[in-house]
């Protein structure tokens, strides 16, 4: 057997897998995400646990044909260069030297969200669909573009950040990355979370102002449920998020003319609560013939998602040569 290795690296844990040629998870396992020295020993303890795991399961080196790496930031995938990741505290942190030299197998590195869509597309929700959008609805909107069956990166290491597609520029919320009105703002957990929380103090009635007060805080999952209860002013949140995510989606859709759009992240386990709406507002605003040809689809692959793409990343560059 052959197998590619793909690693995910997050604030939290690095996800990896050991995933055969055709895109099965044979293996996965998780360990914790050093962040101890700016994450210097990072690919260090990645190298030493698929070293470990390679003993344990009996597969010898030259059965590894490439490992991918999915990194939480803007990264230049000629040299594997991170330019920065703040949630590990990388800043120019060459992570393609730093595993291939111990390593010695082919490494690719590139941003996360965009192997996870990369993932969709080998064995997930857009299986053969050549041109397609994944929106990640998580504590922050992560994304990723497929063109052609390749993963749109840019020029330099930002394509696909679609959580910060500006949608209300002159009064919105201030994004992480420093600007104002970002649909991550509105449409991540978080940002959800916040457009509760500004209702609850306001003298109207809603269910979710006796939530606040028995648990002293609101979540995405308690809006989600109070509006398929009824509640309007929960309800109001929903129609607001799913029209201005709407907005986004049905733009890039007219730029694209994608044949699906895939929503992951916690958020998507709302599923019909968050579709229908979403699909209503989608179809307002996008171009009717990319409209038409548009499927908006629940993730398949889940935490999965970002190794398995960064296998097929690996398998893309590989046959390249
Ligand atoms: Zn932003």
């Amino acid at each position: 057997m052959a197998y590619y290795v793909g690693a995910d690296i997050g604030g939290t844990t690095v996800k990896l897998a050991f995933i055969t040629e055709k895109g099965q998870i044979v293996h996965k396992w998780e360990i914790s995400t050093n962040i101890h020295n700016n994450g210097e020993e990072i690919p260090k303890e990645i190298v030493y646990s698929i070293e470990t795991k390679m003993q344990e399961l009996r597969i010898p080196k030259e059965e590894l044909l490439g490992l991918g790496a999915g990194a939480p930031g803007y990264v230049n995938t000629n040299t594997g260069l991170v330019y920065e990741a703040v949630n590990v505290g990388w800043k120019n942190f060459n992570l393609k030297d730093k595993l291939s030299q111990r390593l010695q197998i082919p490494v690719y590195v590139t941003n996360d969200a965009n192997l996870a869509a990369l993932g969709e597309y080998w064995v997930g929700a857009g299986r053969n669909i050549d041109h397609l959008i994944t929106v990640t609805l998580g504590t922050g909107v992560g994304g990723g573009i497929v063109v052609n069956g390749q993963v749109v990166n840019g020029i330099d290491g930002s394509g696909g950040e679609i959580g910060h597609v500006v949608v209300t520029p002159n009064d919105g919320p201030t994004c992480n990355c420093g600007r104002r009105g970002c649909i991550e703002t509105y449409a991540s957990a978080t940002g959800i979370a916040r457009q509760g929380l500004e209702e609850v103090v306001k003298p109207v009635d809603t269910s979710l102002k006796n939530i606040f007060a028995t648990t002293g805080t609101l979540t995405a999952k308690d809006i989600f449920e109070q509006a398929k209860d009824g509640d309007l002013v929960s309800k109001q949140i929903v129609e607001n998020t799913t029209n201005l995510l709407g907005i986004m989606l049905a733009n890039l859709a007219t730029i694209i003319n994608p044949g699906v759009i895939i929503i992951g992240g916690g958020v998507s386990k709302a599923k019909d609560t968050l579709l229908n709406p979403l699909k209503r507002a989608f179809e307002k605003y996008c171009l009717d013939h990319a409209f038409h040809n548009c499927e908006i689809t629940i993730a398949q692959l889940g935490n999965d998602a970002g190794v398995v793409g960064a296998a097929y990343y690996v398998k893309q560059h590989m046959n390249k040569k």
